[in-house]
């Protein structure tokens, strides 16, 4: 229905257009005067105008014309309804004020009614027409939006990315194309499932919680996270979405991105992971230990498997094992023992070994693991195992293969590329590193602890490189040879060591193990002639000589030998006299004068004597050796002792020599002493006395006291000692005429007994030339103390019972 506004002053004129328009079943609107009918047409929408011209105020044509000037009113049909004037100026204002039509009165009610709904129809056209206009635009619009967002999805399906829109509440409702290849599964079974299935299920739980996160909160999502590929392989991938709103601001859509990070993530992550494993390779200088750490930390983070061989005495030894499950490290472990390697394999760690490459195989073809296995039982462990996709590197140290480093990809589905291998590369390098590190430093290790032995031993030890320069040089070198090691360290061996060239002209050197023989050499060192056994080992670095100080040695063997010949030699002469004076004794074919018998008996007597004294000296000798001399020290009263030794002397005086004893003074102290021994040793010098006077001569005995000392001296007029000799003659059978030219016969032993004896009471003995002719024996025992003087009888008396 249409609106029809009917303007007049007069209410039965409204009336009767009421009446006559009742027929059109249209909506009659009402107003009594020009601003009425303004009033009404701000409220309503009105089809036509019937407009009274003579209202009082605002006439008919004042009312049109403000009418006309309203935008929203001017297009309104208007036709006036006059009685009085018809003549054309009228008709013309009306006109002129936008009528569009005149009735005038008495009109025809079908003249009218038909007038109006002419109007009615024509607004209802227009009404229709603006309906279809607006209709049209809406098309036009929806037109444009599917244009616009087949644009979107043009540019998504042409982004590298995979795209993606989901509606508010977060369901799916469009992926790209890419997205589609990505996970090779159709889009309602994306949708339906969600991210849920093709996420990593270690990233899941973050990406759940963020996305609900941006959901909530209607602000941008962004995770990194691994999306499963149709290979079943996971790739990393930054996840962003960021909501479109509408004027209220609520969320209608929700446009998202997966971009591949993978490459940039493996690089990270490879990076972070070569960080790790250089923590681990220096964390250990057990290069086993460290192998298998470096295993360890590459489980599960670059492949599924990981195992280091090592190359042992020519053979491939398996140090390390790793996967996250230990039954399949059993079970890779027993097919190992079942199955081992072919050494001349074209795959795995034998032919690393062999060729010393890296070897990468992306992807294990299931032919090719038939064509390799062994038996059925071998192809069904390593099925079971499911390898996919391998890489060997050798671990290289000093320019050599020492072992491999496997990795193996499995239940991951990985398939490993030139990046990985590249990693693994770089890992086998920084682990060969280390081990040769941890190798260098044993040897160092092993260098300084044979350097600290080598301090410790007492032979002289030092190296001399090629090139003849001294690289070593011990603590007992530094003793025996008298050189501290700065003074030769780094040196020619030429300049700094004594008779050098002499030295390797003769020292054999043996080819290292081998067994070395050692030469004995004198030489001139610290200004002393001493003698070295010496011996030297070559090896590839030099020649190791090792030395030491025979010297004494050297002394004491020549004393040996000296022992053996005066022994044999003295023994041998009563010996002889003995055996010969029996031999006689025990003919029966010789009738023996009574007096020859007797005077051999005699000599075999003597002889018997001085052979049980020889053999005397020697044990007393032997015993001093031996410090099982037993001493034992008291007071003794020389006078009465020296006194009781000249007499003893006296009842075997030689012929020619006479034998005197100075007189005593009252004032001589007791000596510290052991007597018998002192005894001995005065004995033996007057013997001497005796025995060295050949020609005769006075041998005199004086006692007398020397500061702390009590001095006893024995001189005689005989052969004398040559004053170089005066020390030597107190050595251990050293004798001046060892050829007994004089015909005077001695083991050599006696001085050197009766040095020894007066050193242990901590007396002296020495020898000087008696006035030009023969000479004098000193021997100074030490005084008992002055508070000690008075006791001396007792003891005496003691010591000499
Ligand atoms: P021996 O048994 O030969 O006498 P000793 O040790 O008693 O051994 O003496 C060593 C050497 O010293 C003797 O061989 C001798 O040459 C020399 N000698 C010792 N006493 C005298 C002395 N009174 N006069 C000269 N030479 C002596």
């Amino acid at each position: 229905m249409a609106n029809v506004l009917l303007v007049d002053d007069r209410p039965e004129n409204l009336l009767a257009l009421e009446g006559i328009l009742e027929p059109l079943h249209q909506n009659l609107l009402y107003a009594y005067s020009g601003v009425d009918a303004l009033r009404q047409l701000l409220q309503h929408d009105v089809a036509v105008i019937l407009l009274d011209v003579q209202m009082p105020e605002l006439d008919g044509f004042e009312t049109a014309s403000l009418i006309k000037q309203r935008e929203r009113t001017k297009h309104i049909p208007i036709i006036f309804v006059t009685a009085i004037s018809k003549d054309e100026e009228q008709v013309f204002r009306g006109y002129s004020a936008g009528a569009v039509d005149y009735v005038f009165k008495p009109f025809s009610p079908e003249v009218l009614r038909s007038k109006v709904s002419v109007f009615i129809e024509l607004h209802e056209k227009n009404a229709q027409l603006r309906r279809q206009a607006e209709l049209l635009k809406e098309q036009e619009l929806a037109e444009l939006r599917r244009e616009s967002e087949e644009r979107y999805r043009f540019l998504a399906e042409a982004q590298p990315d995979q795209i993606w829109t989901a509606l508010p509440n977060g369901e799916l409702d469009y992926v790209n194309q890419r997205a589609l290849d990505y996970f090779a599964g159709p889009f309602s079974e994306l949708v339906e499932t969600g991210w849920t299935q093709v996420v990593h299920p270690e990233d899941l739980p973050r990406m759940l919680e963020r996305w609900q996160q941006a959901l909530d909160t209607g602000k941008p999502y962004e995770n990194e996270l691994r999306l499963r590929r149709a290979d079943s392989s996971y790739r990393w991938h930054l996840t962003r979405a960021v909501p479109m709103t509408n004027r209220r601001r609520e969320v209608v859509k929700w446009f998202g991105s997966n971009t591949d990070i993978d490459d940039q993530k493996r690089a990270e992550e490879a990076q972070r992971f070569l960080v790790d494993a250089g923590a681990a390779l220096g964390g250990s200088l057990d290069y086993r230990s460290t192998l298998a750490a470096v295993a360890k930390l590459a489980v599960p983070r670059i492949a599924d498997w990981a195992r280091v061989d090592i190359l042992e005495g020519g053979k491939l030894r398996t140090i390390a094992v790793e996967h996250v499950d230990p039954r399949k490290v059993e079970l890779a472990l027993e097919l190992g023992r079942r199955y081992p390697e072919d050494p001349q394999a074209g795959h795995g760690p034998p032919f690393v070994i062999r060729t010393g490459e890296s070897q990468l195989v992306t992807e294990i073809a299931e032919e090719r693991l038939a064509e390799l296995a062994v038996d059925d039982l071998h192809l069904g462990l390593v099925r079971e195992l499911g390898f996919q996709s391998y890489m060997c590197v050798p671990l290289v140290a000093r320019g050599s293969v020492i072992g491999v480093i496997s990795f193996v990809s499995a239940e991951s589905g990985r398939r490993f590329g030139p990046d990985d291998l590249a990693l693994a590369e770089e890992l086998a390098r920084r682990t060969s590193t280390a081990v040769e590190n941890a190798q260098l430093y044993r040897e160092v290790e092993e260098r300084a602890q044979a350097a600290r032995v080598l301090e410790t031993v007492g032979d002289g030890v030092f190296l001399v490189d090629r090139e003849g320069i001294v690289r070593l040089w011990n603590k007992a070198a530094e003793a025996i040879a008298g050189l501290p090691r700065d003074d030769v360290l780094g040196r020619r061996a030429g300049d700094v060591l004594p008779g050098w060239d002499d030295l390797r002209a003769r020292v054999p050197v043996a080819g290292a193990p081998g067994p070395a023989a050692a030469e004995t050499l004198p030489l001139e060192l610290a200004g002393r002639e001493r003698w070295l056994s010496i011996s030297g080992v070559g090896f590839e670095e030099g020649t190791v000589y090792a030395f030491r100080d025979i010297t004494e040695e050297r002394a004491l063997e020549r004393i040996r030998q000296d022992l053996v010949a005066t022994v044999s030699h003295e023994l041998r002469t009563p010996l002889a006299a003995i055996y010969g004076s029996a031999l006689t004794l025990a003919r029966d074919d010789l009738e023996l004068e009574e007096a020859i018998g007797a005077k051999l008996l005699e000599v075999i007597i003597e002889e018997s004597a001085r052979l049980a004294d020889i053999v005397n000296d020697l044990l007393i000798a032997s015993q001093l050796d031996a410090g099982r001399m037993e001493v034992r020290v008291e007071r003794c009263d020389a006078s009465v002792l020296t006194k009781g030794v000249v007499d003893a002397a006296a009842t075997h005086l030689p012929d020619g020599v006479t034998l005197r004893l100075e007189p005593v003074g009252d004032d001589l102290p007791p000596v510290v002493a052991d007597e018998g021994q002192l005894r001995q040793v005065l004995d033996n010098l007057i013997d001497n006395a005796f025995k060295y006077s050949p020609d005769g001569g006075e041998v005199r005995i004086r006692v007398e006291p020397a500061d702390e000392y009590v001095r006893f001296a024995v001189s005689d007029e005989g052969l004398g000692i040559p004053r170089p000799e005066e020390a030597r003659i107190f050595e251990k059978f050293y004798r001046l005429d060892p050829h007994m030219a004089r015909g005077i016969g001695g083991t050599g032993l006696g001085l050197y007994i009766a040095r020894e004896l007066v050193r242990r009471v901590s007396g002296r003995i020495w020898v000087e030339p008696n006035n030009g002719r023969g000479s004098v024996f000193y021997v100074e025992i030490p005084a008992a103390s002055g508070a000690e003087t008075g006791g001396k009888p007792r003891e005496t008396a003691r010591a000499s019972a």
